[in-house]
Order: C-alpha cells, then structure tokens, then sequence
C-alpha cells in the first residue's frame, strides 16, 4: 500500500515515538544496514544509521543478530540489482524465523517503479520500501509499520534537503559531507537523474559549520561529495560557485585536507583548476571523468563536452603542474562503440597519462535513453577492448609512479596493507596509495614518507 505522508506525525514526532517505545524493551533492538554503490549511497547510509541509533536501535554487523535489516541500493549497474535481490532472497528464511523482524530496502534502486512494484510482489516479507528520500521519510515509514502498516512504500523523491543530522561515521578520521543532491545531466547512459531528481544545493553555512565541526572533532579528510559538484550553487539564490566554496572551507584552521566528487568535465573551469593548486587544504588531485575519447561517443552520451575541450582542461593544470595527478572513469562497449572510437578512447589515455582509471564495461540500464540504442557489438569484443585499455593503463601507471621515488610525500595512514604483512597503507594529497612500515597507532595519522620503490597500483616507502 501507499502512505499519504500527509496523514502521518512530522518525522521528529515519529522519531521520539519510536524512541520511547524501543526504550521499554529490556534492551535495545539491533539494526543491521548495508550501504550498497557509491560514496553518495554510503553517506546516505551513515546518515540512516545515525537516525536508527537516534531511535534507540544498536548497530550491528551480524545480520542474524538484527530486528532491523535495511539495505540502501543503487542502481547504477545492473549487477549491483542482481546482488540485492540476491541478498534479499537469502534473508527470507530470517523472517521466516523471526516475523517480528523488519525489513527496509530503499535507495536509488527502489526509486524505479518497476523494482519497487517486483518487491511488493515477489519478496512479500519486505515491510518497508523507500526511493532516494530514505533519509526524510525512514522514521515516518517505522512509525506507520509499528502501528500496524503490514506493507510500506514510498517511492517519490522528496526535495527538501535534510540538515542537523547525526550520520553514524564508519571513520574517525575521513568523513564524507554531501554538498547538493540530484543530476540536472541526463548523460544518455545514466539512471541517476530519474532516481535522485534535480540539483539540489545546500547552503554553503551549513556546508562550513558542519566540516568546522568535522575538523575540531579530529577529522583528517573530508570528501564533498555530489554527482557534479562543479554545479555548485547554480540552483541558490545567493551566487557561489564551487571554487568559491573551496575557498571558504580552505579558511578553517586546522591539520586537514578536503577531497571531492565528481567533477563533471563540461562544468570544470581554470577557476576551479587554480583554485586546487593554490588552497593549501585541497588536495593535489584532480578526478575528471572523460567517458569516452570519441567525440561522436561523447555526443551520444550527451556529455556536452568534445575532445578537444576536455584536453584543454588537462593543459590548463599540467602547463602549471606537469606532475598533476589526475584520474578518470571510462565506458567500453557503448552501444555502436566502433573500433575507430575506442581507438580514440586509448589515443586519449596515452595522451593525458592518467594516474589511474575506473573503468567499466557498458550496461543497460532500463529507462534511460541509451537502453534504446542499437548495439551490434559482441560482448566478447567488448571484453577485448577492456582488456587491451587495461594492458594500457597498467603501463601507464607503472611509469606514473615512478616519478614519486626518492620524493617525500605527506599520506594519511588509513589501513593495513591488504598485501604486505607489518605494512601500514594510506593516499598521499595526489590520491596516490602509498604502503609503508608501520602500526595500527599510525592510523588517522599524516606521516611524512620517503618513496624509496613503486608498482603498478602503489609507491612503497619509509617513514622519516
Ligand atoms: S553527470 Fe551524468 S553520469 Fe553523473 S550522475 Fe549526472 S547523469 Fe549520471
């Protein structure tokens, strides 16, 4: 069933019920809460968690513990679909166990009519269905389902930003801070707008005061994040661009440095370009994101950007830093990709020496309008094609760090070496992962570093 929201107590109303109602249990229920996708998915997630442990729920990583499970989807690919009702399908016998047990599943995957609708109808223990707007309306939806609502959903994007929230931060040392929601792009390729709506920015004041708090709290790293971040403040009343932005957060005193995604090429200007080489906290790293090297591919993507634009962002930056660390995502396999566009694909990664790539095989994506576009070419062509970018890329990149052996670099220490025992990991303001001697007492830490070796994927050092 549908909820008119009209009917139901403001969330801040339900949330207390709820709170008052969990609190009479002999102890707090637990929630387990899988954040699936992208940094945006995984900030929206913290942001639920913070409001479930505000309604009294425990966090829990053990599935089989919770009286809450919630997976927050995406559905950028259509592998991370599969996944979820996969995962779904697994926890039936949960239910089954416990009826008690209440299931969510929101995010931009049951933002789709037709995945919601495939809930409702083939996984009927799922109590709770939300789109993007998990965030406004999750206390809503749990008040309606303690007072009897068997079946919750509401799938409409809601536009009002949500502030003063307390997300629950996996880190203590690198937090994410969502600046605008929503795509105003419509690459052709791309569910994004349909599922999160329009460009949304949020006030640049509660965008400062909440990464002053970050940082007085001890915070080393914040990521801003948008799906185009350079279209900052277009959509406020005030005028304030991105860099302008930058600026003002560089002004924060404090031992930190500030991250952001994604940039989208046909919005990234010298502005922007200046203003990371000269903000002492911005990190030196540029991640840009060029698709395709075809500008017949980049129209029918519609990126609104050529070629030829795109490199000339690339010089803006390396005439003035000629080591500038830049990185990108690449689509292989678009439909009708001719040979001569992928050949232009890999002329342009050989040009530009990216440091590194995110790269992926095309997949269709129902309702965008690429899904309609003819596609003659073979998957196993498709994979050729990778692998070869691949091959490139790898040459690339172990050339590319070369050029850090026998620098100094400063690396926020965030992990254990996944490959090297007694090593410590961590990225370097170049986003460069840097793997080093070390312990656990190191982490959160910024440590000066010698690169002494490199590889493919990672430069090794010592800490002096
Ligand atoms: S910029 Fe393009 S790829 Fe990125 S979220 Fe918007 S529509 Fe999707």
């Amino acid at each position: 069933m549908n909820l008119d929201r009209n009917n139901l107590p403001k969330p801040e109303i339900c949330m207390q019920e709820i709170k008052n109602w969990l609190s009479q249990r002999p102890e707090p229920p637990k929630a387990y809460l899988h954040a699936f996708g992208c940094q945006l998915n995984v900030a929206d997630g913290e942001n639920l968690s913070g409001i479930l442990q505000a309604m009294g729920y425990v966090m829990t990583d053990d599935v089989k513990q919770a009286s809450l499970i919630l997976y927050h989807t995406c559905a950028v690919r259509e592998n991370a679909e599969d996944r979820v009702f996969g995962t779904l399908g697994s926890i039936k016998k949960l239910k089954q166990e416990n009826p008690a047990l209440i299931i969510c599943v929101t995010g931009c995957m049951t933002a789709q009519k037709q995945v919601a609708d495939k809930i409702a109808k083939s996984y009927r223990y799922v109590d709770i269905v939300l789109g993007t707007s998990a965030v406004n309306r999750l206390a809503q939806m749990l008040y309606a389902h303690m007072h009897g609502l068997r079946y919750a959903q509401d799938i409409e994007t809601v536009i009002d930003i949500p502030e003063n929230l307390e997300p629950l931060r996996e880190s203590k040392f690198k937090a994410s801070v969502p600046i605008m929601y929503g795509c105003n792009n419509f690459c052709t390729y791309c569910i994004v707008p349909y599922v999160r709506g329009r460009e949304r920015s949020r006030k640049p004041e509660n965008i400062v005061s909440e990464v002053k708090k970050l940082i007085q709290d001890g915070y080393k790293e914040i990521m801003l994040l948008g799906q185009n971040v350079n279209s900052y403040g277009k959509d406020l009343d005030i005028k304030i661009t991105f860099p302008e932005l930058l600026r003002e957060l560089n002004k924060i005193s404090g031992e930190y440095w500030i991250r952001f995604m994604s940039s989208h090429p046909k919005d990234a200007t010298p502005e922007l370009m200046d203003c990371i080489l000269e903000c002492e906290h911005v990190a030196k790293h540029l991640h840009l994101p060029v698709q395709s090297g075809s500008n017949e591919i980049l129209k029918r993507m519609n990126r609104n950007y050529t070629v030829e634009k795109y490199l000339s962002q690339v010089n803006y930056i390396r005439e003035k830093n000629p080591d500038f660390s830049l990185t990108t995502d690449l689509i292989i396999g678009f439909p009708d990709e001719s040979e001569q566009d992928f050949q232009a694909t890999l002329a342009l990664v050989k040009q530009v020496k990216y440091d590194n790539m995110y790269s992926f095989i095309y997949s269709k994506r129902t309702g965008t309008k690429a899904a309609s576009m003819l596609d003659s070419i073979s998957d196993s062509e498709k994979s050729r094609r990778m692998q070869e970018l691949l091959a490139v890329q790898r040459e690339i990149s172990v050339e590319n760090n070369k050029r850090f052996i026998g620098k100094i670099l400063t690396v926020l220490c965030d992990g254990e070496s996944k490959k090297r025992s007694g090593h410590m990991s961590g990225r370097s303001s170049e986003n460069m992962l840097v793997e080093f001697a070390g312990n656990a007492d190191m982490l959160g830490k910024f440590l000066k570093i010698k690169i002494t070796d490199s590889r493919s994927n990672c430069v090794i050092g010592e800490i002096i």
